[in-house]
């Protein structure tokens, strides 16, 4: 539907739930070869801790939703992962507002400000083989597909593919931000762990939200 509430949310914070923990290992494996093997793990503590809250408190409105699931990514996740996610999903709150529902512009208007909070807190750009890399290229689609008139799904359907193509991008770049910094040239010929798991919300939305 065209008309997301806090119900859709739900589904689709369980459905990243569901490919992290399906990912999981691969994930690691990616982290392993430009950083310390612990993303996977790192996400799916979170997203486990988070799935577990909302069960409990059932939350009213998108707001309120959102605000939970990245007040508990900040306190469960460690490492670079838990604040740079944990702030994009605040930011998505702050966004939605007191809404009760929202509609396909809402929604590429919450996730510019999920990418807008990931940049105020990790200072990542293009090019630095970050998330950004494949979370950007996902907002500029959404936001083309619904100025566009596409309805809501199509317009997640060519987010999933505009993230998959950053994130296969990432495999060339040598790293400018986080650990996979410190390896210079030689993170190149290994995709980004934290552009493959911001392809899978990606998905995790097109698959739940429309
Ligand atoms: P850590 O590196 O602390 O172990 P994780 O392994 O959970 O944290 O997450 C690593 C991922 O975080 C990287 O693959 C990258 O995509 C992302 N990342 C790291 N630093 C930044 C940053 N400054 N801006 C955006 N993303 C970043
Ligand atoms: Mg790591
Ligand atoms: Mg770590």
């Amino acid at each position: 539907a065209d008309t997301v509430d806090t119900e859709a949310l739900h589904a689709w914070i369980r459905e990243f739930a569901r490919l992290i923990a399906e990912h999981k290992d691969l994930l690691t494996e990616l982290d392993s070869a430009i950083g310390d093997a612990d993303h996977g793990i790192n996400l799916h503590r979170g997203m486990s801790a988070v799935v577990e809250v909302l069960e409990k408190e059932s939350p009213g409105r998108p707001a309120e939703l959102l605000k939970r699931t990245g007040m508990t990514l900040v306190s469960t996740v460690g490492g670079a992962s838990g604040p740079l996610y944990g702030t994009a999903f605040l930011r998505m709150s702050a966004i939605a507002g007191d809404a009760e529902t929202l509609d396909g512009a809402d929604i590429a208007k919450i996730l510019r400000a999920a990418l807008d909070g990931v940049v105020a807190r990790g200072k990542a750009q293009a090019g630095d083989k970050t998330m950004y890399d494949a979370l950007a290229p996902a907002v500029e689609s959404i936001e083309e597909s619904i100025a566009d008139g596409q309805p809501l799904g199509e317009a997640l359907d060519n987010a999933v593919r505009a993230a998959e193509q950053g994130r296969a991008a990432t495999v060339a770049m040598v790293a400018r931000k986080g650990r996979a910094s410190y390896l210079g040239e030689r993170s190149a010929g290994h995709q980004d762990p934290g552009a493959t798991s911001v392809t899978l919300l990606v998905a995790a939305a097109a698959r739940a939200l429309a």
